[in-house]
């Protein structure tokens, strides 16, 4: 399988680590839109939050327990904002979910 995230994961492709344990890997964005711009993915390959079942879900309750983590890492006590893009309308552009962890700035209210 050709993914972009589980290359990274592998260390075939570089990237900047922000934060890892058993289950999760956090990096940074390469084309950051904010001061903080991590993205927070599970090791399991998981396309997107639409392929999220019973039998996975685990994976997504360890990412979410690490982005308090990341975030007081990353200084963020004024708040921050976690997105996901699923799928053509939702413009996502690699395969894994991933979640982007956005702060260090006032975010916009738009989220469209
Ligand atoms: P999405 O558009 O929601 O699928 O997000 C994919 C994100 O991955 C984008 O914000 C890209 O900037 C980011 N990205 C793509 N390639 C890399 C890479 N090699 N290292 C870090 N981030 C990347």
């Amino acid at each position: 399988m050709d993914c972009l995230f589980c290359s990274i994961l592998k260390g075939e492709i570089p990237s900047t680590k922000v934060y890892e344990d058993e289950a999760v890997y956090a990096f940074r964005d390469i084309n950051p839109q904010a001061p903080t711009h991590v993205l927070v993915i599970p090791k399991t390959h998981i396309p997107s939050a639409d392929a999220v079942s019973a039998e996975n879900s685990a994976a997504v309750a360890a990412v979410f327990e690490a982005i308090p983590k990341i975030a007081k890492l990353e200084g963020l006590e004024q708040g921050y904002r976690v997105i996901t893009n699923i799928g053509e309308h939702g413009c996502q552009s690699v395969k894994h979910l991933h979640f982007h962890v956005l702060g260090g700035k006032q975010l916009s209210e738009t989220m469209d």
